[in-house]
């Protein structure tokens, strides 16, 4: 059969992709329940939420009236109760990441204060949810629940309040001043604490009245730091504090709260135990932080993804209509395209959407993850307790199950005739070893999705808004962009700001367990880039590849000083490379997502029409992502691999760095300038420091692999700029709704 020409028409993008495209993607589509609850979501996004962003209320950092509203809007559409099992009110059986993550999704495609608000209540609650005792749970996730007909009761609203005034916690969680003490102990009945907490930037503050807070014992007879429920009537002082005067997420309420209140000892969450005359507490404050974030950080990389992906529809209508009215008459390229005829901004656009795409694809992967992971969770606890493990012996089982696990992998790569079934099967049924290979999943995914998505997504937020010259920065701009820009830096900051999850990946990614299921993810990426080369799956392999080399070969090497380069302190090595490997995740589940669609869109009557032009143009977005992905890889890298090692040429004079033939010319032209005694191509140990007389260009021993790797890597580019000039071209012919679904 002839090979097909590139000059074949191609079908492509016809119109925005809508919600059975995107339930496909992002992995909902057999869930119908999560379907209704996207569509009451973006009812109260696009409704009440737009309606009062296009009034003006976000020009205020004062809790109003008219913001205070969306908490009904909130709970009659079912989005409170969706975080509470339907024991305590809620209407959703099972794990609720991929749900709570769909609601921030389309309250941030309008607000994202909006969704913060509603999310923030989850998160008040989420320490008892998490970590709370049998009576914690059933009292305060019942009480949370909107109000029935006819039901007569307060309903509780929640904040959580880790952050202290500075200097105190911020980044570093474990600089506490909240301070708990034993104020009176009956004979034989149970204490009464004294908490006191000081709260900076606690959001939900202006209504909140329960108040879980993150404390240290200020009394040797309370062991270590817990986290207390603090209810609004609690005898004692209950201060609001002050609005924070933020420039972000103003539909949210966030205040500087004080409190100093009596509270009984059963407030402290998880309970405690009464040892040698000391209360000690079951959870730190520590264990319930990480126990609640590592879920409630994917919503908020969610945030940024939906603004990437809610401008470009506003983008596109703005440009398409730039220069109606003037000259050209409808029918002509200036009337019909406007400012799409120049290459610049329809490529500046595609980038925008790639990174949106990429980051919702990671995002909403987090989720399922976790959704995956919560029963398994239980599992896991379930048999350390049958098998009576505890403390090291049960950290002894999850060591195994980690080693198990990794043999379960390389065991299911061997053919079929060579491997023993039995030990295949088995490993594969024990709970542990399934529980290990999420477990390490997540614990790279969560943050890797807050980092990346609102880090780089508030960058390419910038890009976003400079589409629309100066709309963009007027509160007129359709799709409220500005505002969106700035918002993302606040998802970048709270819930830990970037450096948080860069230290919690330079620990996570360099787990035996994750990196052999990476190095199995790169193999499967080379298997899918052999049957859909055009997604850039082959990129994105080889960019793993050097990125696996790249660690592997930090974690043994020193600097010119001999100093160690993988280590908690050297964050100018970890952190890139946390950042390089999040690069790499987005653009592999935004393939991912791409095969999802193309292999279960077909049997979708409704999508089958548009499906073939919906997934070329998706992947060329793929690719275009994937290239992005290796650029950034590749720099990353390379600055890590050699600009550690010190330069031969930097003996004191300035040198440039000339090839051999290039010495021979320029000896006698440029002082200084000897041939002879500077021959390129010395070869000094990686780490070492090059001999005095080492020509200019060394190479360093050890390093071919990783040049090879990088020249392969520049090759791979191949075809990612045609995809780019095909998804741009693809944007000037989609068509797109007469205006915006939302008030502008
Ligand atoms: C609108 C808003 C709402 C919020 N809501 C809540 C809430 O409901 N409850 C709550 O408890 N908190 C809340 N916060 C607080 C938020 O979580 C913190 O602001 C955030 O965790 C960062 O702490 P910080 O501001 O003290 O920054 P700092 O700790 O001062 O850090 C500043 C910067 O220094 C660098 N840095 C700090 N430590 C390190 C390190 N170890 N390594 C490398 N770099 C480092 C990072 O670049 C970091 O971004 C909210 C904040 C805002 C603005």
């Amino acid at each position: 059969m002839p090979a097909i020409p590139d000059t074949a028409p191609r079908a492509t993008l016809e119109t925005l992709p809508g919600d059975d495209v995107r339930q496909l993607m992002w992995g909902f589509a057999e869930r119908y329940d999560l379907a209704m609850l996207v569509q009451s979501a973006r009812a109260v996004a696009r409704g009440p939420v737009a309606r009062l962003v296009a009034a003006g209320a976000r020009n205020s950092h004062e809790w109003t009236a008219s913001k205070a509203s969306l908490l009904a809007a909130f709970d009659e559409s079912g989005l409170t109760a969706a975080y509470l099992d339907p024991e305590f009110g809620g209407f959703l059986e099972g794990p609720k990441n991929l749900a709570l993550a769909l609601i921030a999704f389309e309250l941030s495609w309008v607000d994202a204060g909006a969704a913060t608000c509603s999310l923030a209540g989850n998160l008040g609650l989420a320490p008892i949810s998490e970590r709370g005792t049998l009576e914690q749970r059933a009292h305060y996730l019942g009480l949370a629940a909107p109000l029935k007909p006819g039901q007569n009761r307060g309903q509780i609203r929640a904040a959580f309040a880790l952050t202290e005034p500075l200097p105190f916690v911020g980044v570093e969680t474990s600089l506490l001043s909240g301070k708990v003490r034993i104020a009176a102990w009956p004979e034989g009945g149970e204490p009464v604490l004294q908490v006191e907490k000081r709260g900076r930037f606690i959001t939900n503050m202006a209504f909140a009245n329960v108040v879980t807070v993150a404390v240290n014992s200020d009394d040797p007879r309370i062991k270590g730091s817990c986290m207390i429920i603090l209810e609004e009537g609690d005898p004692g002082v209950f201060d609001r504090g002050a609005p924070a005067r933020k420039l972000v997420h103003q539909l949210s309420s966030t205040r500087d709260p004080i409190f100093n209140l009596r509270v009984p000892a059963s407030r402290i969450i998880g309970g405690y135990t009464v040892q040698e005359g000391a209360l000690v507490p079951r959870y730190s404050h520590a264990e319930i932080i990480e126990a609640v974030f590592r879920r409630t950080r994917v919503t908020v990389g969610l945030m940024t993804a939906a603004k990437l992906l809610s401008a470009v529809e506003p983008v596109i209508l703005y440009q398409r209509r730039r220069f109606r009215g003037g000259e050209g008459a409808p029918g002509t390229p200036r009337y019909e395209l406007g400012l799409q005829q120049k290459e610049d901004v329809l490529q500046r656009l595609v980038e925008v959407w790639a990174t949106g795409e990429a980051s919702a694809a990671l995002g909403f992967a987090a989720a399922r993850l976790f959704d995956q992971l919560e029963p398994l969770e239980k599992e896991k606890d379930r048999f350390l307790a049958q098998g009576k493990l505890a403390g090291r012996a049960a950290f002894k089982a999850l060591a195994k199950a980690q080693q198990e696990a990794i043999e379960w992998l390389r065991l299911g790569r061997k053919p079929k005739d060579q491997r023993d079934e039995t030990r295949l099967e088995a490993l594969g049924a024990n709970p542990l070893v399934r529980f290990a290979l999420l477990e390490t999943q997540a614990n790279v995914l969560c943050p890797a999705c807050k980092l990346w998505n609102t880090g780089h997504g508030a960058n390419m937020m910038r890009e976003a808004v400079s589409l629309m010259g100066g709309y963009g920065v007027t509160e007129d701009c359709p799709g409220f962009l500005g505002q969106k820009w700035m918002d993302a830096q606040l998802e970048a900051t709270y819930e830990g700001p970037e450096a948080v999850q860069r230290l919690q990946l330079y620990i996570t990614m360099a787990n035996e367990l994750f990196l052999a299921q990476f190095g199995q993810w790169t193999e499967e990426l080379r298997q899918l880039a052999a049957r859909r080369p055009g997604t850039g799956a082959c990129t994105l392999a080889t960019a793993m590849q050097l990125w696996h080399w790249t660690l592997n070969h930090l974690q043994t090497a020193t600097d010119a000083h001999g100093a160690k380069l993988y280590h908690k302190s050297r964050q100018g090595v970890t952190f890139p490379l946390a950042d390089a490997l999040c690069w790499l995740l987005a653009a592999r589940q935004f393939i991912l997502a791409v095969v999802e669609l193309q292999d279960k869109g077909a049997s979708n009557p409704t999508l089958a029409e548009g499906l073939a032009g919906g997934v070329n143009f998706f992947t060329d977005l793929c690719h275009v992502q994937c290239a992005r992905a290796a650029g950034e890889v590749g720099r990353i890298c390379a600055e890590l691999v050699y600009g550690f090692n010190r330069h031969p040429a930097w003996d004191g004079a300035e040198r440039a760095c000339y090839g051999a033939e290039e010495l021979e010319s320029l000896e006698g032209v440029i002082p200084g300038i000897d041939s002879a005694a500077r021959v390129c191509g010395d070869v000094v140990e990686a780490g070492q420091a090059a001999p005095a007389k080492a020509g200019p260009c060394v190479r360093f021993a050890g390093l071919e692999a990783f040049a090879r790797l990088r020249a392969k890597l520049d090759g791979c580019l191949t075809g990612a700029r045609l995809a780019k000039d095909r998804a741009a071209d693809a944007l000037t012919k989609v068509m797109v709704p007469e205006a915006l679904d939302y008030p502008v």
